[in-house]
């Protein structure tokens, strides 16, 4: 056995799975060198989920980002010649109509973002699909780019491993596990593993299941939990027998049922001659935190197979064998039926890039076959340039605020999403139920009263209209829509669409108190920020201003938006819940990176704010201020922020809003902001 380097320029810990074979391809792309990757046990991974994964790859999904990468991910396997581009169907039963809408949103998705599908009718299904009782559908998508990695994505792997060694850039360590890292003053400076250690600039953890354990070693958590996924075989199907075929039929999903199929082709090949049948729970998933996975020699099958139970997924199957009688006439092959671990997240999204508290540490993890290449190749860009090509902001790291890697609330929002992973459909504005509660608002208890409809974003109970205005829906009846169709109406008030109208003709005030609120001060913090701004933050006349601006990144591309106020000693900076943690990350790693003496302090819950809205703001706010003519015209014009006295006794009303809103206890000084909002 080579022996194992001292120094190298990357480590990746897992290489042997599709994300990890799939970084190392793409850093010998794009021109690393001196890149060392281990892994725990095999290289192709044989116990990783990538060892035993269905490989299927539809191309369409309802955010672009996924359908880029499924895209690139497709055009990836098929250049290696390992793509069998059979098409896939989506179908929807006869009665099932709420899915048959779904998929109708689905083909619209795909058309905005160019994955050629379309609607099919029954007679469509089963002339491609002969195996399923026409009947019984009403409908469904056609997904001409779907298809399987052929013969699986751990034979890829393999080759993907084998070309990069081939190139002299990478060594590759099987049965080497990570055990330790090595961290100085939050830099990764190496890799600790039974055979030595590897001095290191850059880490990459591609682990799989184990991702959270990794990331661990450096005290941080990854909001990801292992599930087991019920895949059964049934057999054996002889129907391309001689074809030498690794798939005959198009993929087939049944997501009503929350289930998928597809043959396995020629007998001679490697899955070979039987049905293989998927289910994800839908009611009592199982999930497991990734430390109590099993060792490779503890497990019956392999560390990421559990055994399944039949009357785990009885009630499914009988309905998937009423859709395809085929299943029940050959019969379930039960020893080869197994429950596989495949990641779920707390927001759909895998966690990549750097890690929040270690500099040149990276993380790649809960990543799909079908997105594998697609993301590392973005993974691996950004380490390069410091950029990608897609906006990456919704799959990067530093997105989770400390509370979202909560052990209890990973487990929450986990169990949530596999539940949903296919069914129901999931509605973009639905709200978690599990994770609530976290961050409430001084107004909070008063918004309760007043009949505050709550969602949440950024871990805040943030109300979308109240109860109390409903009467508003008299007077705008006229103007305020009515969305008919029940989608369109899910998770939507009228209400608000009344509340906004009434702030444009009089005054509004709306509780902004979730957005995020970073300080940032010490000798450079003009400097700094004027760096990172588009517009003019510096200067003596920006003293008092309240600024909407931008981040870019070196290629003008827009990284974030938010609003500055320059005040006398500080720059307080004003972001959105949802991009807040992330910016702040950002401003963090560009001191370091740049040395400019700043501190960027989080006073996102020592202050809040307020906007107060409509012609007649102003004259509001002067109403509830020790002196209104400070807030005239003149000292208060746009763009300008200013602090201001109010009367300090608690109960005091505010005026002529919607309805009173006591200003709670203790609040006495405010500070005012006159800026057009985004
Ligand atoms: C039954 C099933 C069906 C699936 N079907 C599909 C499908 O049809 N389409 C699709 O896109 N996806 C599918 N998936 C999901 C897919 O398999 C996974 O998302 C994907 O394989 C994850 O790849 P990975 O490289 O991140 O992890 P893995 O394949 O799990 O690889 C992780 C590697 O890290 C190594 N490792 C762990 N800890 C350490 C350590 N401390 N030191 C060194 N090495 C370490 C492991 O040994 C392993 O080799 C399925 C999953 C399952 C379980």
């Amino acid at each position: 056995m080579a022996e194992l380097p001292e120094k190298a320029k990357v480590v990746i810990i897992g290489l042997g799975g599709i994300v990890g074979a799939s970084v190392a391809h793409h850093l010998v792309e794009r021109g690393w060198d001196d890149i060392v990757g281990i892994d725990k046990s095999a290289v192709p991974t044989d116990i990783g989920s990538t060892s035993h994964a269905s490989d299927f790859c539809y191309a369409t999904s309802h955010d672009f980002l996924s359908c880029w990468t499924t895209r690139y991910s497709i055009d990836f396997f098929e250049r290696m010649g390992h793509y069998a581009k059979v098409g896939g169907l989506e179908i929807a039963r006869v009665g099932d109509d709420g899915r048959m809408d779904e998929i109708k949103r689905k083909v619209a998705s795909g058309k905005a973002f160019g994955t050629g599908v379309r609607l099919v009718t029954p007679a469509e299904i089963k002339e491609k699909f002969p195996l399923i009782e026409e009947d019984l559908v009403q409908g469904g998508m056609w997904d001409p780019d779907a298809g399987l990695v052929v013969p699986r994505s751990q034979v890829v792997c393999g080759l993907l491993v084998e070309n990069a060694e081939k190139s002299g850039k990478l060594k590759a360590f099987a049965n080497t596990p990570a055990t330790g890292l090595i961290i100085e003053k939050g830099r990764i400076k190496g890799v600790e593993t039974p055979r030595g250690k590897i001095m290191a600039d850059y880490v990459i953890v591609c682990a799989g299941l184990w991702g959270r354990v990794v990331a661990g070693m450096a005290g941080e958590d990854l909001p990801v939990m292992p599930v087991d996924h019920p895949l059964s075989w049934f057999g054996p199907y002889e129907e391309f027998a001689g074809t030498g075929k690794e798939i005959g039929w198009p993929l087939l999903r049944d997501q009503g049922n929350s289930a998928y199929m597809r043959d396995t082709g020629d007998p001679k090949t490697t899955e070979g001659g039987m049905i293989e049948w998927g289910y994800y729970e839908e009611t009592e998933p199982r999930l497991c935190h990734p430390r109590d996975l099993l060792e490779k020699t503890e497990a019956r099958l392999s560390p990421s197979q559990r055994d399944l139970e039949i009357d785990q997924v009885m009630a499914p199957m009988e309905r998937a064998m009423e859709l395809t009688p085929i299943l029940a006439e050959l019969g379930y092959d039960e020893k080869r039926s197994f429950n596989g671990l495949l990641q779920v997240t707390t927001d759909g999204g895998p966690s990549m890039g750097e890690s929040q508290k270690v500099r040149g540490l990276w993380y790649a993890v809960a990543i799909w076959i079908k997105d594998g290449p697609g993301l590392a190749k973005l993974l691996v860009d950004w380490m390069t340039d410091g950029r990608t090509e897609i906006d990456h902001h919704a799959i990067d790291y530093a997105r989770f605020y400390p509370f979202q890697t909560d052990e209890d609330f990973i487990h929450a929002r986990c169990t949530e999403a596999a539940m949903k992973i296919y069914n129901p459909a999931v509605h973009p504005r639905e709200p978690f139920a599990g994770g609530r509660g976290v961050r409430r608002s001084p107004f909070y208890e008063r918004e309760k009263e007043l009949g505050g409809y709550f969602m949440e974003l950024g871990g805040w109970e943030r109300a979308h209209g109240y109860a109390s205005n409903e009467h508003l829906l008299e007077r705008y009846a006229d103007r305020v829509p009515v969305r008919e169709n029940e989608w369109d109406n899910r998770h939507f008030w009228r209400v608000s669409n009344a509340e906004h109208l009434e702030m444009s003709a009089d005054v509004g005030m709306v509780n902004l108190s979730h957005f995020a609120i970073y300080d940032v001060t010490g000798p450079d913090h003009v400097k700094f920020m004027e760096y990172l701004c588009v517009a003019k933050v510096g200067g003596d006349d920006r003293v008092g201003k309240g600024i909407y601006t931008h981040f870019l990144d070196d290629k003008g591309m827009v990284k974030a938006d938010f609003t500055v106020f320059r005040m006398a000693d500080r720059i307080r900076f004003v972001d959105g819940a949802d991009a807040g943690n992330r910016d702040f990350v950002y401003m963090k790693r560009m001191a370091e990176d740049l040395d400019y003496d700043v501190e960027i302090t989080d006073v996102s819950t020592d202050f809040t704010t307020i906007g107060l809205w409509g012609p007649n703001a102003r004259t509001t706010l002067q109403k509830v201020v020790e002196d209104p003519e400070a807030l005239g015209h003149e000292n208060f014009p746009l763009k300008t922020a200013l602090p201001f006295g109010m009367p300090s006794a608690p109960g005091t009303s505010c005026p002529s809003v919607w309805r009173p809103m006591p200003i709670p206890a203790g609040w006495k000084r405010a500070c005012a902001c006159r800026t057009r909002t985004s």
